[in-house]
């Protein structure tokens, strides 16, 4: 809720800003008299012109008792004692000053730039990706057992092949995964345990395993 509330005062305080800057030098003054139009904010400059009583003019600038306005495409000055205020021009009726509307585009871009930094402050964020658990699948070791030196061992990849003593390599059978429950075979004493009955390939003497379950 505090977030919010800090986005809505500076949005409105953003607002209240391009408002207020484009608004103020966009006043139009009527002359009270015949007044003077001079080049410079000095009684002794050049007299550009002469306005006659309640002419209406705009007044971009105030500074000392003078006002800027724009007077036969250059700028001129008048005496604030001359002038009285009208009020305040509509904001489409300023096209023709460029100051006002230089003023209201720096006020508008600040408030485009303020908004878009909030709403890049308070955008959600995304996510922390989650680490994901990396689970290892469990080494899954079976009982492996040569034909022909009736070796066995367990192994979670293939077993080496060197190192028979009855062949030039083991020939290897795979007899099951290694678990529980424990198997002995009547032939040949091979005690191993296993989660179910062993394959029979590979007795010795290339026959079948008799498997019993101890
Ligand atoms: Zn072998
Ligand atoms: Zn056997």
């Amino acid at each position: 809720m505090q977030k919010i509330s800090v986005l809505v005062m500076k949005i409105t305080l953003a607002i209240f800003l391009c408002l207020f800057t484009s608004s103020l030098w966009a006043a139009q003054y009527v002359t009270r008299s015949d007044t003077k139009v001079l080049a410079s904010k000095d009684l002794h400059a050049k007299v550009l012109g002469q306005l006659g009583k309640s002419s209406v003019i705009e007044a971009t600038e105030a500074d000392k008792g003078w006002y800027k306005t724009h007077y036969n495409g250059t700028d001129g000055y008048i005496q604030a004692k001359y002038l009285q205020e009208t009020g305040v021009l509509p904001a489409e009726e300023e096209s023709n000053d460029g100051n006002t509307i230089y003023i209201f585009g720096g006020g508008a871009l600040a408030l485009i730039a303020i908004i878009a930094g909030a709403v890049y402050r308070y955008a959600p964020k995304k996510k922390k990706r989650k680490k994901n658990l990396i689970i290892t699948p469990q080494m899954i070791v079976h009982w492996y057992q040569c034909r022909h030196c009736s070796v066995y061992i367990q192994k979670s990849s293939e077993a080496s092949l060197t190192g028979c003593e009855k062949a030039h390599a083991h020939h290897w059978i795979k007899l099951g995964e290694v678990g529980e429950h424990k198997y002995i075979c009547k032939k040949c004493s091979t005690i191993i345990n296993l989660v179910s009955e062993p394959a029979a390939d590979g007795c010795k003497g290339g026959e079948q395993h008799q498997w019993r379950k101890v």
